[in-house]
């Protein structure tokens, strides 16, 4: 079983691990020479070439993605060989332009905040004036890590943005308690399967740190779970998907965001679940049974690695922190450090929230330092 991963980051890497496991074939068509994922890197291309990434995928069983920017003609192109990809191009749609997301979560009745497509900044002012005089905007397509988000008072606040072309998408400022996130998998026989809702903290846009599961969630976790996987249903998703939720300040559920790849929130999966969501993923898109999704410790806590000492890796930093910390897992994405940069990430495990939280902190802080 050969399975075709487009895109050589810190996803593609981690599905390495459950491959090996599994004695699967994973290929990974990088972007650049020492990727993330170079170790499974049997290609080096430009994945917007259709030729490129047609002479990667007639030599895998199953292609799918590191990441959702691959353009819907090179898709479509893989389709018309009768190449499986999953997720599906129809789907993948969705992921890859916000304003597409906000139709189609809107169209099928999920709830997500006000919204509207505008075009000019009178429109935006418009918007304004209907919602208290903040917004959010949001280039469409091509964000990530809250670049391309934005939060605007004035009607001229996003007048780059529309110089550089294209309608955003503007939102209400939600007033949100907490962002949580619900991670599914589903097979295109239709088995679908839920991880623990978990929380979210975000700085600057990024995610920071994740709790699973979500501390005093109530009846919070069946509801995302019900939502995530009606989502999956409709849109039709394969493989793993992320749907990144804001709890409201009256206790109801948000959409912000889909995923349709293994994402950060799930990270914790890998050494707090039975099944991570990267084996699940590669069991998914290969349509096999899936697994079991039971957390392994009443709680898990990951962090990512933002930045650290310039131009170092994590593990120059190992002789200390494997000293400190021989019970938190490190996880490096063989990436050197700059201001901000995702580097790697680590997850503690346990009984107690606060001890976990402790731990999976002191071992984060040698790596940001
Ligand atoms: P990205 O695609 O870059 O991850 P998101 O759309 O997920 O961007 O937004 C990044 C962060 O910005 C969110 O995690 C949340 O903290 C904040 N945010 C986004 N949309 C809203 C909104 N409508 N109201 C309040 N905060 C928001």
């Amino acid at each position: 079983m050969r399975v075709g991963v487009i895109g050589g980051g810190q996803l593609a890497r981690m599905m390495v691990p459950p491959a090996i496991a599994l004695g699967l074939d994973i290929r990974v068509l990088a972007e650049v020479e020492g990727s993330s994922a170079a170790i499974a890197a049997s290609a080096v291309g430009d994945y917007t070439d259709a030729a490129t990434v047609l002479a990667f995928a007639r030599e895998v069983d199953v292609v799918t993605f590191d990441h959702e920017h691959v353009p819907q003609d090179v898709l479509a192109a893989l389709v018309a060989e009768g190449i499986a990809v999953h997720p599906k191009p129809e789907a993948l749609a969705v992921a890859q332009d916000k304003l597409v997301m906000r139709r189609r979560l809107t169209r099928i009745g999920a709830p997500v905040p006000d919204w509207a497509e505008v075009g000019s900044a009178a429109e935006l002012g418009a918007f304004l004036e209907d919602y208290g005089g903040r917004a959010v905007v949001k280039t469409p397509r091509g964000g990530y890590d809250g670049k391309g988000v934005r939060v605007v008072e004035t009607a001229d606040g996003a007048d780059d943005w529309f110089a550089a072309g294209g309608p955003l998408l503007v939102e209400e400022l939600v007033d949100f308690r907490r962002e949580v996130s619900q991670v599914v998998a589903r097979r295109p026989s239709g088995e679908v399967r839920a991880w623990p809702l978990v929380e979210t903290v975000q700085k600057d846009g990024v995610c920071s740190e994740v709790f699973a599961p979500a501390p005093d969630a109530g009846e919070l976790p069946a509801a995302a779970a019900a939502l995530a996987v009606r989502i999956a249903e409709e849109l039709d998703v394969t493989g793993v998907l992320a749907v990144e939720l804001f709890e409201t300040a009256d206790g109801g559920l948000s959409v912000n965001e889909l995923a349709m790849r293994p994402h950060n929130t799930g990270h914790w999966t890998i050494d707090g679940a039975v099944t991570s969501q990267f084996e699940q993923h590669l069991r998914a898109v290969l349509d096999l049974p899936l697994g079991d999704t039971s957390p392994t410790a009443p709680w898990s806590v990951m962090i990512n690695v933002l930045g650290g000492p310039e131009g170092q890796t994590m593990p120059e930093r190992y002789p200390v922190a494997m000293a400190d910390r021989p019970e938190v897992k490190l996880h490096s994405y063989a990436k050197s450090s700059r201001p901000g940069r995702k580097v790697g990430h680590v997850t503690a495990i346990g009984e107690e929230l606060d001890d976990v939280l402790a731990r999976a902190r002191a071992a984060a802080a040698f790596f940001e330092g």
